[in-house]
């Protein structure tokens, strides 16, 4: 009876010291500026920050700007006045928050540029991503192995998409897919049928999915109405929604016109369906609940004035200087490992996605 009596007790003490952190705990406001909910990635993003500031004590506010550059400023802005210690920002423009930036200096808020790298400014502490030129090499590495341009000869086309001209990652994902596919295109191997090649050309402003279609439904009908399209390079989900779509209105994906192999990033529900579906080829996962974590370790070392852990002091020069980063590792995911990756991971139920 004794027993029982000191097990309830402290399994109450137990109890209240776990309800405590959230409630009594106050380390303090955080402000976490998202581009947009367009795409369900941001969203998951946002959720994943807000799940693990509050876990380790810490007010949130988190803004999503619908990919309008005043309207995020603003909403830093705001952040701001309201006493966030710590800004967490996922950017429109990375060119576009420099003042902005530099009134957080002036108060002393650290500043963490989350998976889009911040430009141009030196009051950018810190970095948390994924390692986005590997990202586009894992992009054109799944479109090589699946023409098996590696070992045939071809000539295979291909058609060449790229992400948004502000977002610093567009020219990673970019550089990184042509390290593969440049060698390639240099033996013949792979045609760009349209000869557009380059960010200059190739570039998806606001990574807009229509910006695609129309972009995909010019090319297919000056360049192949009287040849096949084999291959796609495509740097997001969203986009490849779009260029599927521009490729089944001319008939690709039945009879005699197999699905070009598209490639995507995000694993985005819709594109994963779209795998398994035999439709889109492959796709980038990136585990938004890692970045949460990484990111979120580095608030609690500013605000505790210790050095982030970071994994990378070279690679990410944002114009004024090199910023300290964390860079995770990207995955690819097509119709073999979906399941593993993604429901294996507990990132999505099987449900979700069939
Ligand atoms: C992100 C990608 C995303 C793209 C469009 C990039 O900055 O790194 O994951 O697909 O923006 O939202």
């Amino acid at each position: 009876m004794k027993l029982l009596k000191y097990l309830t007790a402290a399994a109450m003490l137990a109890s209240a010291a776990l309800a405590m952190p959230a409630a009594a705990q106050d380390k303090g406001l955080v402000g976490v500026a998202m581009p947009t909910k367009s795409s369900a990635r941001w969203i998951a993003d946002g959720d994943n920050m807000v799940k693990v500031l509050q876990e380790r004590g810490y007010q949130t506010d988190l803004q999503y700007a619908e990919d309008d550059i005043p309207n995020q400023l603003s909403q830093i802005e705001n952040m701001i006045v309201k006493g966030a210690k710590v800004l967490v920002i996922a950017s429109i423009d990375g060119t576009t928050l420099s003042d902005v930036l530099q009134q957080a200096a002036d108060q002393g808020i650290k500043v963490i540029a989350y998976d889009r790298l911040i430009r141009d400014t030196p009051n950018v502490d810190y970095y948390a991503t994924f390692d986005n030129f590997q990202v586009g090499v894992l992009q054109a590495q799944s479109i090589v192995k699946a023409l098996k341009a590696d070992t045939e000869a071809g000539p295979f086309n291909i058609e060449l998409f790229g992400g948004s001209p502000d977002d610093n990652n567009a020219y990673f994902f970019y550089d990184g897919a042509m390290s593969v596919l440049q060698p390639l295109i240099d033996k013949g191997t792979l045609v760009v049928g349209s000869g557009q090649t380059g960010m200059d050309k190739v570039a998806t402003l606001r990574w807009d999915p229509a910006t695609a279609q129309a972009r995909m439904d010019a090319i297919l009908s000056s360049t192949y109405s009287d040849k096949k399209l084999n291959a796609v390079l495509s740097p997001y989900d969203g986009l490849s929604i779009g260029i599927l779509s521009s490729l089944k209105g001319v008939g690709y994906g039945s009879g005699d016109m197999p699905m070009p192999f598209v490639s995507g990033q995000d694993a985005e529900v819709p594109s994963v369906k779209s795998i398994i579906a035999g439709e889109q080829n492959s796709t980038i996962f990136k585990d938004t609940r890692d970045l949460a974590k990484v990111t979120v370790d580095m608030v609690d070392a500013v605000m505790s004035g210790k050095e982030p852990e970071v994994n990378d002091t070279k690679t990410y020069n944002n114009g004024v200087k090199v910023v300290p980063s964390y860079l995770l590792k990207p995955v690819v995911v097509d119709k073999t490992n979906w399941e593993e990756v993604l429901v294996g991971s507990g990132y999505y139920t099987k449900d979700q996605l069939q």
